[in-house]
């Protein structure tokens, strides 16, 4: 049996209406391909005959087929991360298991990582999704571009290749409620993109319902911005330097209306005073944020950073 090149890692969570659809082109697609592969399904505690289909897929194509079952439901990113825990080959490749992500793509995504890039991300090129959740995640991209430092255009795309570095870096890290595709941004040093079909889905419905979709962008948006935490502080900072301007205002008004015995006065106006001591608490608040996100940076226990490469010469170690 030869190593294979390229693993298909693929979570599957009560798919057996679409997954005999699956295999009939995923294979195909792959064979084309004419590299050693692999594919390895995650069952991510599916309740329907999808872990029978798995089994009859292994015994059909026991050379290519690899099938990781989970006792019960974790959630498709950590069902990614125990397939990326297992792959072999050199390039690992992504796909949700209901075809709205067409196998066909994936030489395409491989052809990107040939010129030399080591992450490979899909745009879906129309989407092929419900009208609200197409502008939902618009606006969540762009809110994600604004507060972290990954640049993606289409976060939500799970067809994507990475690099065996960047799988093994996911796998090896212990984050629990992670968002792969932004992490492995955060891995890469030569990503790129490249436009790919999107479908509808062949069969069955999202797993993702609205509660899980906000859950899901949490995931996103905590896991790598503390700007959530950090707007409390400035927001009370400027609550409080409004309130000082306030005071200032409101004294000089009264001095110069001739009423300078009121003017000091002003320093007790109740208004005035719970606005500036809001404005603290919040900063206060803020402040903590700052702590509570060290800490929490820290208990992540991300790599601080990924070393692409070392130029040194052999050492010397004799005299
Ligand atoms: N999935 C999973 N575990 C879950 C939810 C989804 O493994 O808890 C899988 C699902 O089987 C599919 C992929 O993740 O292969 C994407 O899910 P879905 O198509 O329902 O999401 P959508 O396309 O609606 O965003
Ligand atoms: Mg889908």
């Amino acid at each position: 049996m030869v190593a294979p090149q390229v693993s298909v890692v693929i979570p599957v969570f009560n798919e057996e209406a679409g997954l005999p659809a699956l295999f009939a082109r995923l294979y195909p697609a792959l064979d084309a391909l004419k590299v050693p592969y692999e594919v390895i399904f995650v069952n991510d505690g599916s309740r329907d005959g999808s872990a029978a289909l798995l089994e009859i897929q292994y015994l059909a194509r026991p050379d290519v087929t690899h099938v990781i079952m989970f006792n019960t439901n974790y959630g498709q990113h950590l069902a990614i991360i125990a397939g990326f825990a297992h792959v072999r080959g050199e390039r690992v490749v992504t796909l949700d298991a209901d075809l709205q992500n067409p196998p066909e793509e994936i030489g395409r995504l491989l052809a990107a990582m040939d010129a030399g890039h080591d992450y490979v991300g899909g745009v879906r090129r129309t989407r092929e999704d419900a009208w609200w959740r197409r502008v939902a995640s618009r606006a969540m991209n762009r809110l994600r571009e604004k507060i972290t430092r990954i640049r993606m255009t289409d976060q939500g795309c799970m067809l994507r290749a990475y690099s065996r570095e960047i799988a093994d870096a996911i796998a090896d890290g212990p984050e629990v409620s992670t968002f792969i595709p932004a992490l492995a941004f955060t891995f890469a040093h030569h990503p790129t993109e490249i436009d790919v079909a999107h479908e509808e889905r062949a069969a069955g419905e999202s797993k993702y319902s609205l509660y899980q979709l906000i859950r899901l962008n949490f995931d996103l948006v905590t896991g790598f911005s503390l700007v959530p935490l950090q707007l409390f502080s400035v927001f009370g900072m400027l609550v409080s330097m409004g309130a000082l301007a306030t005071y200032l205002g409101v004294i000089v008004y009264r001095l110069f209306a001739g009423e300078w015995h009121q003017a000091l006065y002003a320093l007790w106006d109740r208004d005035i005073l719970s606005f500036f001591l809001i404005g603290m608490v919040l900063f206060g608040l803020g402040v903590v944020g700052e702590y509570v996100g060290r800490i929490y940076q820290q208990v992540r226990a991300r790599p601080r950073y990924t070393i692409r490469a070392i130029l040194e010469s052999p050492q010397n170690d004799g005299p």
